[in-house]
């Protein structure tokens, strides 16, 4: 694919929106879209920063009738036989694997991500359907033993309605994450989208309708974060919020959630480590640091932004990430030869150049090459907010940068001297959501990895998820778990049922509780 192609960006999303949206784009009710009542939203193709639609957003009228709509769906799906539940998610994942490609595409040409991980994420969403297709149909309570003569046992209880807040860096792979689990404990779900990227999220709900999902099972509220996704957060037909995003945007919606009594799980940003010891296989651990923090452009909540080196192979080892990141092909997200896309946002852009600015104040020293290449400041690439992978050594604990979320292609390094200092620079953030080491020692490996805290931690790899593994965060960057056979715990109440065993019944015990 050259350059030629990729002049053809918004046009290629606007025919990839009209292809499955004859209809324009809206909310998603009833298993079809209907248009919003607020105001009128752009949608920006990333990679050359073109408007190629635009929705209006849902509105308070809206988001009232989605909610009506949930709570309907709510009841019909709970009232579903836990095996025919399986047997639609299961359909689910089937319909999701068998337009993949097409997933990919959207999602690649509406958000800039290159093809190479859209395909990744779609695969993976059918996975999830697939993985909590298999727990459908295996929830169950307990019998519990108690003195006394009675039958005591436990049932899983939907909490009827989730909405699942997502943001704009994966929005189809967040969409899945946090709608496939819910849906298997028998709830009904209100996904949230960003309002930069709402096109694959719609599109999910809708081949999840048509692969079987009653009406108001899987619904889509599209639109702002202080309109549609305030009301949605505070509305007391709801029963849980899943939220992933910002931490500042996290709090304020566990706190209008609380207000109105809705518990929450809070998926939220990171500042992870990157540790890398002399005895490690270097070449292997650059390969990892750049998938760390290069892929995806860095907008991942678990990037490596920072990389922590045992001095002695410091200054080596950053030599090779630097020669690495100079390789990496920024281009054409629809090219698969694509590596690296742009920033999805205008305003995460601005964010992002600023925290290079400030990390080169506060003393980090720029190894890598600033400028763009020609071929994206020679085509209509250059209206897209590129940035180019970029690597700042000496990045101390004082620098803004060892401790802000950039969530962009940022990595800052620095040297330390022993392991004990190592674990230290790791665990001097409030974020704890990820981390990794890099070392031949397997005792070393297990110390550090017990010894960082964080909801994820990886030896000698980095980035790999699985969604049967828990995955979530500690401190600032949240709690509650959005993967793994636990989450089931988190979209169900338990409910204790007991029952006399003798005609006469038991006892009523005097207890006042
Ligand atoms: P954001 O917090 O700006 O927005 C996230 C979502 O919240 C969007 O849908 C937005 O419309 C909505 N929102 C905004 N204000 C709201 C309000 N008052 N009430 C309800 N909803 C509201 O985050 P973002 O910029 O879209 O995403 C980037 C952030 O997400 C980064 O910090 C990143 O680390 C984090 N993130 C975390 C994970 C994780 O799994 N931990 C995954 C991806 C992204």
């Amino acid at each position: 694919m050259t350059s030629a192609t990729a002049t053809s960006s918004a046009s290629a999303a606007r025919a990839a929106v009209d292809a499955v949206f004859p209809q324009g784009l809206g909310s998603f009710l009833d298993g079809r879209i209907v248009a919003g009542s607020g105001e009128q939203v752009p949608l920006t193709a990333a990679a050359t920063g073109e408007e190629f639609t635009s929705f209006r957003d849902a509105g308070p009228e809206g988001a009232d009738a989605i909610l009506a709509g949930a709570v309907r769906g709510a009841a019909v799906w709970a009232a579903t036989g836990a095996f025919e539940r399986a047997a639609i998610l299961r359909e689910v994942s089937r319909t999701v694997a068998e337009h993949a490609e097409e997933l990919a595409v959207l999602e690649s040409v509406t958000t800039g991500k290159p093809l190479r991980d859209t395909r990744v994420e779609a695969a993976k969403v059918a996975e999830m359907f697939g993985y909590y297709a298999g727990w459908a149909d295996k929830l169950t309570g307990q019998t519990i033993p108690v003195p006394g003569d009675w039958h005591t046992y436990t049932e899983r209880v939907p909490w009827g309605v989730v909405v699942a807040i997502t943001p704009w860096n994966a929005p189809l792979f967040t969409a899945g994450w946090n709608a496939a689990a819910p849906l298997a404990a028998g709830n009904a779900v209100v996904v949230k989208p960003s309002e930069y990227t709402p096109v694959s999220t719609l599109r999910l709900a809708q081949l999840a309708h048509r692969a079987g999902l009653p009406e108001g099972v899987f619904n889509v509220a599209a639109g702002l974060g202080g309109t549609v996704g305030a009301a949605l957060t505070s509305d007391p037909r709801v029963g849980k919020v899943s939220f992933i995003g910002s931490v500042a945007t996290g709090r304020r919606v566990a706190v209008a959630a609380a207000r109105a009594g809705i518990p929450t799980v809070l998926e939220l940003g990171g500042k992870s480590a990157n540790i890398v010891f002399a005895d490690a296989d270097l070449d292997r651990a650059a390969d990892g640091a750049i998938a760390a923090i290069f892929s995806g452009a860095g907008q991942s909540c678990v990037a490596g932004s920072r990389l922590l080196v045992e001095r002695g192979v410091h200054a080596e080892f950053v030599e090779r990430v630097a020669e690495r990141a100079a390789r990496l092909r920024l281009g054409d997200p629809l090219d698969p030869a694509t590596e690296v896309g742009p920033i999805i946002t205008a305003p995460q852009f601005t964010t992002v150049t600023s925290l290079i600015e400030a990390g080169i104040e506060d003393g980090g020293r720029r190894v890598t090459d600033a400028a763009l290449p020609a071929r994206l400041t020679g085509s209509a690439l250059a209206g897209g907010h590129w940035v180019m992978p970029t690597l700042l050594d000496g990045v101390t604990p004082a620098n803004r940068l060892e401790t802000t979320e950039v969530f962009g292609p940022v990595v800052g390094a620095d040297a330390f001297d022993t392991e004990a200092e190592a674990i230290e620079r790791a665990n001097g953030t409030a974020f704890g959501l990820a981390g990794a080491v890099w070392t031949g020692d397997v005792s070393r490996a297990h110390h550090v990895a017990r010894s960082v805290n964080a909801g994820t931690f990886w030896i000698n790899a980095y980035k790999t998820i699985h969604v049967a593994v828990p995955f979530g965060g500690f401190g600032d960057s949240g709690h509650g778990r959005s993967s793994g056979p636990g989450v089931l715990d988190e979209y169900t109440q338990t409910k204790a049922v007991w029952v006399p065993t003798r005609a006469a019944g038991a006892p009523f015990p005097s207890l006042s509780y």
